[in-house]
């Protein structure tokens, strides 16, 4: 599998926020995304988009539900329109499948389309160890390829990079001459791929939807690239993670509606490719061998349970990356592995194991905008806590979270806010401790610089610290109560329970 650097999230992240480059294109392009998306949206009434995320939903919950029935549908259709369908455990059985084919059909050239699972899988040094040479025909992933890098975003895995960085990275790795003409730069890949479609003896697509009473690989893009590596070549190899399939044509017609108005705030992708086997007797063009390759890879695991199934809803239409705080500030590949952003800190753990993952789940204000982002409607959020509590109450000292220190300061916390006499001693305490500090050039409690004080300097070295009330409640309570006739307490007004949410 690719390299997995998930483990090293909080160091990634600290020299993705002093990047200023990054900080730049992140800030550029992520926000872009967004309101595109909330153009697109706009478009329909609020109704129409519920209803179609329900939708959408609904038949990803179903088809979850019976997956094992949906797989044998797909299973057959594909292999009565004329393809072999090949079920991939692991990465390296996947890898294996692909391999075999490879050298059985003595294979030179190949040219893939953007597939998320393959870079999952690692698929490009398998191919190259085999002899194979390799391109990348989407914009985004080529440019990556050339640079040697991994996608930082689900839907432009280029995000990362300036228009300087391409020109240079073209002028460099493929002797253009120098030029920041975003049109020119485009031309010139897509000059220097168009031949390569053609010569490639292997096209390599992943799938957005595979649908299983027809056995049709459904392909979204926009630059047409899909469509050229599923039917130039003599053999197309699709390659998809086992929880894309749906289950009729009639389902689809949601799913393009939700899908790239989600993604890129269009209403429809200028490409929708549909494959069905390989090429029939009667068809102009169209691929000699078709194979199909399902992966599991840990899906099963996250089917098996029902508390984290949900994140095998997503479309990948990166949404909930665009308008997570987090992954503005971070970035994609501070999250150490293939799957950014909200969903990616589900998926990884779930993937690759908790215990390599620990500080993804942590990698989220909650703030729940990425659950309203979401087209499928996927319960991000409640997940990323659920995930934080397996790692809390793990019995393996390896996978579990919290520190010590961290368990017994939030015992003490819980301690000192459920007992009001003790509660009441810490604020007379805090109260005369805050007295000299308040005095200190650099106080903890005053606006401007701060001294760093043990334990808490991280916090304190941008923020004020609160300061201590000169009464607290309960001091106020008591002696309202003292005014009050007869000793009773004053009158406060009670809402009514129905009020409550
Ligand atoms: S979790 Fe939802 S919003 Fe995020 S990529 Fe998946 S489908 Fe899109």
């Amino acid at each position: 599998m690719a390299d997995i650097k998930t483990s090293e999230f909080s160091k990634a992240s600290t020299l993705s926020i002093k990047d200023p480059q990054l900080q730049r294109a992140l800030g550029r392009v992520g926000a872009g995304f967004d309101t595109s998306r909330q153009e697109a949206i706009a478009e329909v009434t609020p109704e129409v988009w519920e209803t179609w995320r329900e939708e959408a939903r609904s038949i990803k919950a179903h088809t979850l539900d019976h997956l094992d029935y949906y797989l044998e549908m797909v299973y057959d259709n594909v292999t009565k329109a004329g393809g072999q369908v090949h079920f991939a455990n692991t990465a390296d059985q996947a890898n294996e499948i692909v391999a075999q084919l490879v050298r059985t059909r003595n294979v030179k050239m190949a040219v893939k389309s953007k597939s998320m699972v393959s870079e999952e899988l690692s698929l490009n040094p398998v191919l190259e160890s085999l002899g194979v040479e390799v391109f990348e025909t989407d914009l985004g992933e080529y440019i990556i390829q050339l640079a040697d890098e991994t996608p930082s975003h689900l839907v432009a895995p280029a995000l990362h990079k300036s228009k300087e960085d391409v020109a240079q990275l073209f002028s460099e790795k493929l002797g253009l001459p120098y030029t920041e003409d975003i049109e020119e730069m485009a031309r010139a890949a897509r000059v220097l791929l168009r031949d390569k479609f053609f010569q490639a003896d292997l096209g390599i697509s992943g799938a957005n939807f595979v649908v299983a009473e027809t056995g049709t690989l459904v392909i979204i893009t926009n630059e047409g690239n899909g469509r050229l590596c599923t039917s130039a070549p003599r053999m197309h190899i699709g390659i998809t993670g086992m929880e894309k399939m749906i289950p009729s044509m009639q389902d689809l017609a949601v799913f393009l509606r939700v899908l790239p108005r989600s993604a890129t705030g269009q209403r429809i992708t200028s490409y929708v490719s549909m494959v069905t086997g390989p090429r029939r007797s009667d068809d102009e063009d169209g691929p000699e061998e078709f194979h199909l390759i399902l992966v599991d890879n840990g899906r099963s695991r996250m089917l098996a349970d029902p508390d984290l199934r949900e994140a095998l809803n997503c479309i990948r239409c990166g949404a909930c990356l665009n308008i997570c705080p987090v992954y503005q500030k971070v970035g994609g590949h501070a999250y150490g592995w293939v799957y950014p952003g909200p969903i990616g800190a589900i998926v990884s753990p779930m993937l690759v194991g908790l215990k390599q993952s620990k500080d993804l789940p942590f990698a989220s204000s909650l703030c729940g905008a990425c659950r309203d982002a979401c087209p499928v409607k996927i319960n991000i959020p409640k997940m990323l806590l659920n995930l934080r509590e397996k790692l809390s109450e793990s019995p393996d000292p390896e996978v579990k979270a919290s520190p010590d220190l961290d368990n017994l300061l939030a015992r003490g916390y819980v301690r000192l806010m459920s007992n009001p006499e003790l509660l009441s001693i810490a604020h007379r305490l805090g109260r005369n401790l805050q007295k000299p500090l308040a005095f200190l050039p650099f106080s903890p409690f005053s606006k401007g610089p701060k001294l760093p004080l043990p334990l808490i300097s991280q916090w304190t070295k941008s923020r004020d610290l609160p300061k201590f009330p000169a009464r607290t409640f309960h001091e106020i309570w008591k002696k309202e109560l003292s005014k009050s006739p007869g000793g009773k307490s004053p009158e406060i007004p009670v809402s009514d329970a129905s009020d409550k949410p």
